[in-house]
């Protein structure tokens, strides 16, 4: 046998093992569509690693087009999308949106903000930074690259609403200097900036007023009704009573982003709920032992909100269809999950003797 045959017959095994680990290593990801290249848009998510933008990912990388997430991690995380890490058409940039940012898309969905009352009062300049300077440095990417943007903008640019249901011809009411506005101003101005933009430089922008949402991926400390709620029924704590609840979003965000309608469009869920039947279904689904305790009303809380969601049926032809029962019982096993995470990821101090032998523990 010549030598080159011999190292050939030394070599195929390790040829088969190295393609056999590269199946597996492309067989890791959730299936992909595959998209020809006209079909395929290249999308930027910001804060793509949080609750919301997570679940956007995963519909977009299915869909089969190239996602790029950026993220400054500030209340999302890299689990969230590490399912993707690794695949050709996903990119994570660890980047904050009040920075400028170049690169090269066709659609920007912006999402990158804060999201609830305790993560957006946490530092509220930064939230105001956030939701201005970061919304027009992708407005600016977007009238460069000439991308069509979407703007997550929300409920709360309503206030607390003098009618109801709220429809999207409704300014608002908000008190402009109360804890919230930091939140409710900043995405008032992302609109009007939008609309700056597509008047004056002819961007394409679409703008979701996206109401209360909750499920899997919510951060625990989140501080909305559906992660507090859950979490104190499941630790036995007593049930705090806060603000209302919808779901089903990224089809309507997806659908909205593709279609030709410029103005707000409500997405949310009109079936309404008070906050003790509320509490009283998670309270049964959870089978837990807290009980149901009233608390003073938080300032400029909302009293009651309630989307109209005529323009999104009659539009977008997108109405929510998961129950409720169904979203929260997911969303409760999510949250179960967690907290045995959390539970296995403490740390349990040994006897000294023992941690002396092994050097200094490290906490998770
Ligand atoms: P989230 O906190 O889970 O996600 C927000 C993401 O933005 C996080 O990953 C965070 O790290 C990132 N981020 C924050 N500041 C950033 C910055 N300066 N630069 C880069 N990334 C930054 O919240 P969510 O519930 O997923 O909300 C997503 C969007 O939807 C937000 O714009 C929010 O205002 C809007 N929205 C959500 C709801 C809801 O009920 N979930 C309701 C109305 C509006
Ligand atoms: N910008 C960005 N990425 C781009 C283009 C612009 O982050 O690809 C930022 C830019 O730094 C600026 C903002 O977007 O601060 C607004 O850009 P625009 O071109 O509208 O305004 P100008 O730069 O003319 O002030």
């Amino acid at each position: 046998m010549k030598i080159e045959q011999k190292i050939d017959a030394a070599v195929a095994p390790l040829r088969e093992k190295i393609r056999e680990l590269e199946l597996s290593f492309t067989q890791k990801y959730p299936p992909v569509k595959f998209l020809s290249e006209k079909d395929r848009k290249r999308i930027l998510i910001t804060g793509g690693a949080g609750f919301v933008g997570s679940h956007l990912t995963d519909k977009l990388m299915m869909d089969g087009h190239e996602v790029t997430v950026v993220d400054n991690f500030f209340t999302g995380r890299k689990r969230n999308v590490e399912h993707w890490i690794g695949h050709e058409n996903f990119e994570l940039i660890n980047h904050d949106v009040v920075e400028p940012l170049y690169i090269e898309v066709d659609q920007i969905y912006h999402l990158a903000s804060p999201a609830s009352p305790p993560n957006y009062m946490y530092n509220p300049i930064k939230t105001l930074k956030t939701n201005t300077i970061g919304t027009l440095n992708m407005l600016g990417l977007a009238k460069r690259v000439g991308a069509r943007l979407l703007l997550a903008s929300t409920s709360e640019v309503y206030g607390d609403p003098e009618v109801h249901p709220q429809n999207e011809d409704y300014w608002g009411h908000v008190n402009p200097i109360g804890p919230r506005a930091c939140y409710d101003e900043g995405k008032r101005v992302a609109e009007t900036m939008c609309y700056a933009y597509m008047k004056q430089e002819g961007v394409e922008v679409r703008v979701a007023r996206i109401f209360n949402t909750f499920g899997s991926r919510m951060h625990m400390n989140d501080g909305r009704v559906v992660s507090n709620f859950i979490l104190q029924a499941l630790q036995g704590e007593p049930l705090t009573v806060f603000l209302f609840l919808p779901s089903d979003l990224v089809n309507g965000l997806v659908s909205l982003m593709n279609n030709n309608i410029s103005s707000p469009v409500n997405l949310g869920n009109p079936e309404e709920h008070t906050i003790l039947e509320f509490a009283q279904l998670i309270k049964s689904l959870v089978v837990s032992r807290s009980h149901i305790q009233f608390l003073p009303e938080a300032q400029d809380d909302p009293q009651r909100r309630r989307p109209d969601i005529r323009k999104a049926k009659m539009l977008l032809g997108w109405e929510p269809v998961v129950p409720l029962e169904e979203g929260l019982n997911k969303t409760i096993q999510y949250f179960s999950r967690e907290l045995e995470h959390q539970a296995n990821n403490q740390y349990v101090p040994k006897p000294k003797a023992a941690r002396m032998k092994k050097g200094r523990p490290r906490h998770n």
